[in-house]
């Protein structure tokens, strides 16, 4: 009979407690026994959350991130971070967020590097490597977590990141190459699973995502050699993990590993689920990630048993079933949103309810469905009601997303024509200087909105409030002598979330927190239903900073792949379908502030790239929809009205083509951390329209001196005429401060001036 269990548990708990735990650590409100206390009441929490399951799984809850847990484990921190002094918690978060509780300056080390967990919005802290690197066993973690569980009836999985995943998520900062590092990294792997195995654990969840990503033939090749050497190397029982999609061409490889199971994410692939079933030996657990750990919505349980109870029949205990991927991309617990509509929370699981549904899924398999009748009737209806309801089908938004011509993406003329028109209009210098939308979200701002949540002041206390914000930004814009001016975006709390509040088909949580990296947790807005947008946006606010000055104003938007990538999104029609409708509300709201005698629209696709599906294969269809989308929200205006967009990143080489085919007038990008490189990109693909390239770095609270400016624009200028050229900071200045952004702009100006003056 099969057996279910889980991946993988929210550990920053229900209501961000590990968030405030830590906060207070590194304030120096809790020491660490009292962190670690803390820290153990929400495993015990979790495991009583877990309790319906048939393994135990130990190792998955991490007080930072689980990767840096893993570079512990293996005693792979960095040499920078091991030269410091204190006790290894306080190194642990000097590797994590650059110091420790109660850490002085010159204590603080270069924090390691962050980045996307495959292709979620977690961010995990990368490994380095370089040619000092040894590896020796550290399992003081994964040991206590075990004996914490004291006498169990359930056997115990330890929860593992595989070597090889483990490899190619690292960075080597020298010639190093990570696979010279695996002959000595899998003695260490050995060493752990041996002693996991005396600890009493049975099996190790060993997770192994790259998997589902494009290998190269070495690496394929080290897949085998390492698992050859893992397995002979215990007892314990392995189970191959992978997730987040398809095996596709590893598949085979996948099978040929001598493990004692494997993991399929069968949301993403459930194509596999066959192929994968004839091609695991006799002997191994086939473990199928049924229910989706990436999305917030009920699993359709009566279509599922339709394809799995056969499957149950084929494999009796074989079969193991379990979330597609760890539940740790997913809010806890939907139990809490008692102000959620109704509706709309019947369609829902959040982390706590996906395990119920497997619960419910194995009973239904082990004493047939008549046994589980009511929950699954309970579940047909709430199913049935989402489909049905009038508020996710919008006859007009399907209409008119079906009515959409190829020529709604498409501006009148070329760029070079409406450049002049532009030119003619604006009047703008060469160089000409603005910024990327926001200025600093003060508490003073925080607080305001706050109260009118609360209905501590009226609504129109508090617009009064804004509108003086954007007053004061106006007369600092003045001050400072920029060319563009910007509103501030003083009234938003966030770039997704304040559209989603104004856009139909959306839906807010209260406590739908998901770990996006250490403490930090983002609480992504629910897109239910079919967009359309009611009113105006934004013209109000914008028009109204238009009126204060003489200086064109720009105006600023979220664009559709940004606010789809940052939302959870629906699961019952194509991500395109979705794209496409936010794209038409976006192009309403684009030609109202063109209406309202705004010239410059700003339509920020600052998660563009982030959306990049895992293997190159897809990319392209990907870029094809989500270019086409921003192309229809920008493309609806006259030629002399100017497009820009922003991007906050600075890897894209490898997308250039797919940038210059979104047609914007002017791109604003972040290149100051890379010191210009990317504008190597440049060299060999000319970007045809205007482009600015960030002058300097906005995440840090230092001010760039007027001849740093200066000289990375010179460099710019070397690879893109200066006709084309802008001057801008490389993303939105709501982080800083007012007394770092009024010295740093001015040194932006002033280096514009110069560059101005030289260039005659
Ligand atoms: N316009 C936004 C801002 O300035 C852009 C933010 C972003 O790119 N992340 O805040
Ligand atoms: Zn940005």
């Amino acid at each position: 009979m099969s057996l279910i269990h889980n991946l993988g548990f929210p550990r920053i708990g229900a209501r961000r407690e590990l968030k405030f735990a830590l906060e207070a650590y590194w304030r120096g409100d809790l020491n660490e026994a009292q962190l670690n206390d803390k820290a153990a009441t929400l495993r015990t929490l979790n495991r009583e959350r877990q309790q319906d399951l048939d393994l135990i799984q130990v190792g998955d809850f991490s007080l930072y991130d689980q990767v840096l847990d893993m570079s512990v484990t293996l005693g792979n921190l960095p040499t920078r971070v091991l030269q410091t002094e204190g006790g290894e918690l306080e190194r642990y978060f000097r590797a994590a967020r650059g110091r420790a509780a109660g850490d002085t300056a010159c204590q603080c080390v270069h924090a390691g590097e962050m980045t996307k967990w495959f292709d979620t919005n977690y961010h995990y802290i990368v490994p380095e490597f370089d040619r000092s690197t040894r590896f020796s066993l550290n399992s003081d973690r994964l040991v206590q977590q075990v004996r914490e569980l004291g006498a169990e009836d359930k056997p115990v999985k330890a929860v593992v990141l595989g070597p090889l995943t483990y490899l190619s998520l690292g960075k080597s900062k020298d010639e190093t190459q990570p696979l010279q590092l695996l002959p000595e990294l899998l003695e260490v792997y050995g060493e752990l699973l041996t002693e996991l195995a005396a600890e009493g654990v049975e099996w190790v969840q060993i997770d192994e995502p790259a998997l589902v990503t494009d290998l190269a033939n070495d690496w394929q090749q080290a897949y085998r050699q390492a698992y050859q050497q893992l397995a002979s190397a215990s007892g314990i029982k392995l189970l191959l993990t992978t997730y987040f999609g398809a095996l596709e061409d590893n598949l085979a490889l996948a099978c040929s590993l001598p493990v004692a199971g494997i993991h399929l994410d069968a949301v993403k692939a459930p194509q596999e689920v066959q192929v994968l079933i004839n091609h695991a030996r006799p002997d191994q657990v086939i473990s199928l990630g049924v229910v989706d750990g990436r999305n917030i919505w009920r699993t359709d349980l009566e279509a599922l048993l339709d394809w799995l109870e056969p499957v149950s029949r084929q494999l009796g205990e074989r079969l193991w079933l379990a979330p597609s991927c760890s539940l740790l991309h997913v809010p806890v617990d939907l139990a809490l949103e008692q102000e959620l509509d109704a509706e709309i929370r019947s369609w829902l699981a959040f982390a706590q309810q996906k395990l119920d549904e497997l619960k419910l899924i194995q009973r239904a398999l082990r004493e047939g469905r008549s046994a589980v009748a009511d929950a699954l009737l309970e579940n047909q209806v709430a199913l049935q009601s989402r489909r049905a309801s009038a508020r996710v089908r919008n006859p007009q938004v399907r209409a008119a997303v079906a009515a959409m011509e190829p020529s709604l993406g498409q501006r009148q003329s070329p760029y070079a024509e409406r450049a002049k028109l532009q030119h003619a209009r604006l009047r703008l210098p060469l160089y000409p200087t603005t910024t990327i939308g926001s200025f600093p979200q003060t508490d003073q701002l925080r607080q305001l909105r706050r109260a009118v949540r609360q209905g501590e002041i009226d609504e129109s206390t508090y617009r009064g409030a804004i509108k003086q914000e954007i007053e004061r930004c106006i007369e600092q814009q003045e001050a400072l002598g920029l060319d563009v001016l910007v509103h501030g975006e003083a009234e938003r709390n966030d770039m997704v979330e304040y559209f989603g509040q104004q856009l139909d088909g959306y839906t807010f949580s209260r406590f739908g927190w998901v770990q996006s990296y250490g403490s930090r947790c983002v609480k992504p807005p629910i897109l239910f239903g079919d967009i359309s947008r009611p009113k105006a946006m934004t013209v109000e606010w914008t028009q109204y900073a238009q009126s204060l000055t003489k200086k064109p104003m720009k105006g600023m938007l979220t664009g559709p792949v940004t606010i789809l990538n940052w939302s959870f999104v629906r699961d019952d029609q194509p991500l395109e379908a979705t794209a496409y409708q936010l794209a038409l509300a976006i192009r309403q709201e684009v030609q109202d502030l063109e209406a309202a005698g705004i010239d410059i629209i700003q339509i920020d696709e600052a998660a563009l790239r982030e959306g990049l599906p895992l293997r190159k294969s897809q990319w392209q269809s990907y870029l094809d929809w989500a270019v086409e989308a921003f192309r229809i929200s920008a493309n609806g205006v006259a030629d002399s009205t100017q497009i820009h967009t922003h991007m906050c990143y600075s890897e894209f080489n490898d997308i250039l083509p797919a940038i210059a085919r979104m047609d914007a007038d002017v791109i604003t990008i972040e290149t100051s951390r890379s010191d210009m490189e990317l504008l190597d990109a440049f060299e060999t693909f000319s970007y045809p329209n205007e482009i600015g390239p960030g002058v300097y770095d906005i995440h840090s609270p230092n001010v760039p001196s007027e001849a740093s400016v200066y000289a990375l624009m010179q460099r710019a200028a070397e690879r893109i005429p200066a006709q084309r050229l802008w001057v801008n900071p490389d993303c939105g200045l709501k982080t800083r401060q007012w007394s770092e952004v009024i010295p740093a702009l001015r040194n932006m100006v002033a280096a514009a001036h110069r560059l101005r003056a030289e260039a005659g």
